[in-house]
């Protein structure tokens, strides 16, 4: 230390209190990075890594010093691709005035950027939230100690935070959830398997509880949420599903929970930070009281889980964002009876906001029904549509005001275009709190708060109650818009240190200033006339050079009637050169004009950024009033465009869907029309459909229909379908497709039984169950038992209502045996070898699934279905009648069947072999072979 500069001094000792970030230091124009930071920077942005071993940056005589930088003014850009490569930015900014500092400049941490608290616009999808989250989860390992399934998750926790791939990781993992134990604390976290007892203080665990807390800071919003008893750890993932985090503070049981964090890392490709001590009771009240006041806090009053969690998140942005945080002041408590939880598998299989495979938004439910105008309008369909809602009375809610948009189409269009070019008021609240937010972006608020007033008037032509709630929580706003409107220049310039943002007659003293500056030469040539008339000197003359600025130059001929107060500055051989006090005080204002009225203004437009933090919580209501008006609008115009229609919700426990349509498809068809089907699924009968039918006829898309309308319905949108009764259910479960998870360690057959095992633990008779292809991945017989077993457990145990494709056409004879199950087809025409599909859906079962003529219409070569259908038909002739029922099929046919297949195989190879051409050797191996084959 003692041989470094004290500039290079200062970046270490910052650089050590913030370790596990990459160092921005201000120096000049420029950020600077030094070693391992600079290196990494370097490879991570392109940067080219320079090295000083002298001057001012030099860290010893003979060492040399990684560095690179990047110019201030584009550093956004920087740190949005170091954050999105995971790691965290810290910018360490000069607190004072280089020019005027005397001796080293302070510098201190402005703020820590970090995945979840991005706030530059350019960084964000302005229709998608970007939340940060904290989770607790008292300890979930029952032996009290530190096992080993802890330091796997630990490890793989840590490993996420610093990128790295994981190593020697426990995928057979699944932790006993229901008992709690001592929670370890951060010193615990040793390699050592010592017991974990806690420290008080640091820790006061809330047995067999999780809660999560999660905020998107560019907004202020704030979702908790409290989860207790044996399936906390499931309920606490399937929340993530909401919020999609991508950044996750961890408590030591939640850092502790292997599944949690796999998914956290898997899934939403999360930064996750393990900071035990921040989820302390104590500061964790005291925490929430500072920030949402006692009225704020008492709405989690007695969710101890979800004050720590939320405790947690409020110590970490303190911590990390070192600014007024007035814009997160309300919270939304998530209660689970309130909400449809759906896991992860529902919402992927289901495609609500991107498609499957390609992840894309294409495709998606919301692909179909958003057509909101505002961003903050699209984030919150989005949130509806990851959180249906359970209560008929909310669900009603929402329908109803939808109904009236729908049904007045010139006030719902004026609506419309009264909500379009509205900009995103609701994050603009973010960057104006924090600092951020420039001239230009404040005069789009201003020209946002103008359109209020029109949105209220088209909302004023509905009588329903939500619109009319809706309208009354806009705010006006015009004593903010008059405000900015009187302050800010209606085309400001970006940035706000220049000038030319404050508009002319606002300010005296800038307008002043601003005619030193463009009438600066006027101002010297009225001087210079007014002097040669009040000293009677013709040739008087005021010049400017750059060794003395501004003079006064009188040839020798006046020099007699140079007045007293003239002083002489230099004699040149025509004449004298002097200055005069009025002059120097012109010359110091021309000169400095263009920085004072920066200045001036920088400070004038920093009140009224003042003033408007004062107002957001006005503007962050009006924000969201809009987005709400926003979403319904959208789900109005889409069930227009699309021809929806109103489906009748209650609690009957039947769902009874006429002409029903899959949302999705029918957009994607461009040369059919698709084919309606009715759906009818009662509390007692007809409660568990058996879908059987050829490939590709249209099983999976009837059965996601249901599903997505359903879904629907309980967000409060029309449907399609001509009529529909929907008796709400708690939650949608699908087991979809043939899938594998390498990274857990899971073949395609143990994610479908997994997936399976969850549906069947979880389900409920209110819920809905799509089960599709159920036991394909196993050998015929062990998949049809289990196909059949998961379907008797679902109508007799569970009696979920639940549709269940199957290619097992023996479990069309479960009609006949297991009370409130039907089969259904869907009708194909078969013509010769070619097949029609008609895609209506049909009492009774399918005959055979048609495979190889679907093959044919997929292109396989005609020698291998010609091929095909020999080998068919000779196992429907061994087999000599149609497959015997399940029950009764213990042994024999299929069996036999797949004998003959392997002998005729065996025959096949001998046909085809050329004996002359093996080698003895050669011959042998294909001996063995065949042998093999045939036992
Ligand atoms: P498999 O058994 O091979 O999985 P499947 O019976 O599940 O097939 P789907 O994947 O549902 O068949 O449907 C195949 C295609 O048929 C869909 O991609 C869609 O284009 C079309 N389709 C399905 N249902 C309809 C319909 N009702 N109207 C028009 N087209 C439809």
């Amino acid at each position: 230390m003692a041989d470094l500069t004290p500039m290079m001094k200062q970046y270490l000792e910052i650089k050590e209190a913030n370790p596990d970030c990459l160092l921005f230091f201000r120096l000049g124009d420029f950020y600077e990075m030094f070693n391992d930071d600079a290196k990494i920077a370097s490879q991570e942005l392109d940067l080219t890594l320079t090295s000083r071993n002298h001057g001012k940056y030099k860290k010893s005589a003979e060492e040399a010093i990684p560095m690179c930088g990047v110019p201030y003014h584009a550093c956004d850009a920087y740190i949005a691709r170091l954050i999105a490569k995971g790691y965290k930015v810290a910018i360490c900014e000069q607190m004072e005035n280089p020019a005027t500092a005397k001796g080293l400049v302070k510098r201190d941490i402005l703020r820590v950027v970090t995945p979840g608290t991005v706030m530059d616009a350019a960084s964000l999808d302005e229709r998608h939230s970007n939340y940060i989250c904290a989770l607790y989860l008292d300890n979930p390992i029952s032996d009290g100690k530190l096992s080993r399934h802890v330091k796997a998750g630990r490890k793989l926790a840590e490993n996420a935070v610093m990128g790295k791939e994981d190593a020697g990781l426990y995928p057979e993992f699944f932790p006993d959830t229901s008992a709690p134990v001592p929670v370890p604390t951060p010193e615990t976290d040793s390699d050592s398997d010592a017991d974990t007892a806690p420290k008080t203080g640091v820790l006061a665990p809330v047995p067999a509880s999780a809660g999560a807390a999660f905020c998107d800071l560019s907004t202020g919003e704030v979702h908790v949420a409290a989860f207790h008893g044996a399936d906390r750890v499931q309920h606490l993932t399937n929340e993530l599903g909401r919020y999609s985090p991508v950044e996750a503070i961890l408590s030591a049981g939640a850092s502790s929970c292997l599944p949690l964090v796999m998914t956290l890392r898997d899934r939403y490709n999360c930064h996750m930070e393990n900071s035990f001590q921040r989820f302390d009771p104590a500061a964790a009240k005291a925490l929430i009281q500072r920030q949402f006041g006692e009225n704020g806090a008492a709405v989690l009053t007695g969710k101890d889980a979800a004050v720590l969690a939320l405790g947690a998140l409020l110590s970490y942005l303190y911590e990390t964002q070192k600014t007024d945080l007035s814009h997160i002041n309300r919270i939304s408590y998530d209660e689970q009876s309130r909400f449809m939880e759906l896991d992860l598998n529902a919402r992927r299989h289901l495609e609500l906001t991107r498609t499957y495979r390609e992840r894309e938004r294409r495709g998606s439910l919301l692909w179909v029904l958003d057509r909101t105008r505002t961003p903050m309008g699209a984030r919150l369909l989005r949130g509806w549509l990851e959180r249906p809602l359970l209560r008929v009375t909310d669900i009603r809610r929402r329908n109803e005001a939808v109904s009236a948009l729908v049904s007045d189409n010139i006030a719902r269009e004026e609506l419309i275009s009264a909500l379009s070019g509205l900009g995103d008021m609701e994050r603009l609240t973010g960057r104006i709190v924090y600092g951020t937010a420039g001239a230009r972006e404040i005069v789009q608020l201003r020209a946002a708060m103008e359109k209020v007033p029109e949105i209220r008037r088209c909302l004023s032509v509905f009588k329903n109650r939500l619109l009319q709630e809706v309208m009354d929580a806009m705010d006006p706003l015009e004593d903010l818009s008059t405000r900015i409107a009187a302050t800010l220049d209606d085309e400001p310039p970006v940035s706000v240190r220049e000038g030319g943002m404050i508009r002319g007659g606002y300010h005296p003293e800038v307008d002043r200033l601003r005619h030193i500056l463009t009438g600066g030469k006027d101002i010297i040539a009225e001087m210079e006339a007014r002097e040669r008339e009040t000293t009677g000197i013709r040739s008087l003359k005021i010049r400017y050079n750059k060794v003395f600025g501004y003079y006064i130059e009188v040839s020798n001929t006046f020099k007699d009637q140079v007045p007293e107060h003239y002083v002489r500055k230099q004699t040149i051989v025509n004449g004298e050169r002097f200055i005069t006090s009025e002059l120097k005080e012109l010359e110091e204002s021309i000169l400095t004009a263009s920085e004072r009225v920066s200045a001036l203004e920088y400070e004038l437009f920093e009140e009224l950024r003042k003033e408007l933090v004062s107002g957001v919580a006005r503007i962050t209501q009006t924000a969201q009033a809009i987005a709400g008006a926003d979403a319904l609008a959208s789900l109005a115009a889409v069930a227009v465009a699309n021809r929806y229609c109103c489906p009748e919700v209650d609690e009957s426990s039947v769902i009874e869907i006429h002409d029903g349509r899959h949302p999705v498809v029918e957009q994607m068809l461009k040369d059919a029309l698709f084919v309606p089907n009715d759906t009818f699924m009662g509390e007692t009968e007809q409660r568990v459909d058996i879908i059987t039918g050829p490939n590709m006829a249209g099983k999976s898309t009837y059965m996601r229909q249901v599903a997505l309308i359903v879904l629907m319905a309980q967000i409060g949108s029309f449907i399609p379908a001509s009529s529909a009764r929907i008796g709400i259910v708690d939650r949608i479960f699908t087991r979809v497709g043939a899938s594998d998870d390498l990274s857990a360690g899971q073949s395609t057959f143990m994610v479908e039984m997994t997936e399976v095992a969850e549906i069947l633990r979880c389900a409920t008779s209110h819920s809905l169950l799509i089960l599709d292809e159920i036991g394909r991945g196993t050998s015929t017989y062990d998949g049809m038992s289990i196909a059949r077993a998961v379907l008797e457990h679902c109508a007799k145990k569970i009696k979920a209502k639940t549709l269940f494709a199957t290619h097992y056409h023996e479990l069309t004879e479960l009609e006949h045996t297991l009370p409130g199950t039907a089969n259904y087809t869907i009708a194909v025409k078969a013509k010769g070898e070619d097949i029609v599909f008609l895609r209506k859906i049909i009492p009774g079962g399918a005959d055979r699934s048609y495979g190889i003529e679907v093959a044919k219409l997929a292109g396989l070569p005609a020698q291998v279905l010609s091929r095909a259908r020999v080998i068919l038909q000779e196992l429907e002739d061994e087999a000599g009648k149609p497959r015997p029922a399940p029950d009764t099929a213990a042994n024999g046919d299929i069996q036999v069947s797949m004998a003959s297949m392997a002998e005729q195989s065996v025959i096949d190879a001998l046909r085809r072999c050329q004996p002359d051409s093996l080698t003895p050797m050669e011959a042998m191996t294909l001996l063995y072979e065949w042998k093999k084959s045939l036992t």
